[in-house]
């Protein structure tokens, strides 16, 4: 942990009903608790429950954020599309952008670029996720991928502090294989330097993502450079990431 906080982002993708919202109260309880102050918990569940979400958590520390939005914020025939003012005015205040499982669907560094500007103008904070997939990897190409995602999809947005960093390596996320420890210290030391160098960025927070569980925890947390952690499966269960929360400082 760089930073004064130890973030643990869920996400949610395409889970989750009506009926899982009362397994939340035990990370209610677990957010109070003096022993997590460091803990900065965020969810981000799927479009259709946004609103609960931010109901749920209103008296407590706990922040939602979406899984997506649009490249515009004005209204328009975009149908199944929702933008960031929209999400913004729900209440919540984050927004993951340029995650892989959409990238791999064809959204491109451009308009992940755009999603990014629009956003931080609507006064959204961004979960901006890199990484490479295993192809990259095999040839040797992750600094290249992960530099020419922060650079393309950066673009003339002037002020970064808004932004969160995840290094997601495709190959890892919901596969249960995590990267070496000096592979993931490197690749995220890189980020960090390529931020403050290209960027101006003071402190930035670069979190991992991809098949983080109760089992590896103890081994990301080792891994000083990590401001937190982006957790997909894992966070879908109450009880599962409580038990990463615990583990990271415990
Ligand atoms: C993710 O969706 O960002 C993610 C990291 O998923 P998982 O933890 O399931 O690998």
């Amino acid at each position: 942990m760089t930073n004064n906080k130890m973030y643990f982002i869920a996400n949610w993708k395409m889970f989750g009903d009506l009926k899982i919202l009362k397994s939340l109260n035990i990370v209610i309880k677990i957010n109070k608790l003096r022993k997590f102050k460091h803990a900065k918990i965020i969810y981000c569940p799927p479009y259709t429950l946004l609103h609960n979400f931010v109901q749920k958590f209103k008296k407590t520390k706990i922040e939602v954020g979406a899984q997506n939005c649009h490249q515009l914020d004005t209204n328009g025939p975009f149908t199944g599309s929702i933008n960031s003012k929209m999400i913004k005015n729900l209440g919540c205040k984050y927004v993951i952008l340029g995650h892989s499982e959409n990238r791999i669907e064809g959204e491109k560094n451009s308009i992940i670029n755009k999603k990014i500007s629009i956003s931080l103008k609507n006064n959204l904070k961004i979960i901006f996720c890199i990484g490479e997939n295993l192809n990259e990897k095999k040839s040797n190409k992750t600094k290249k991928i992960i530099s020419n995602q922060i650079t393309q999809c950066l673009k003339k947005i002037k002020n970064i502090k808004n932004i969160i960093f995840a290094y997601e390596p495709v190959w890892s996320i919901g596969t249960g294989i995590i990267p070496k420890s000096k592979d993931l210290y490197n690749n995220i030391l890189f980020i960090k330097h390529l931020l403050k160098k290209k960027f101006k960025a003071k402190n930035p927070i670069v979190l991992y993502g991809g098949s983080v569980n109760p089992n590896n925890i103890k081994e990301l947390r080792e891994i000083k450079v990590i401001d937190g952690f982006l957790i997909g499966g894992s966070s879908q269960n109450s009880n599962k990431f409580i038990d990463i929360i615990k583990k990271t400082f415990i």
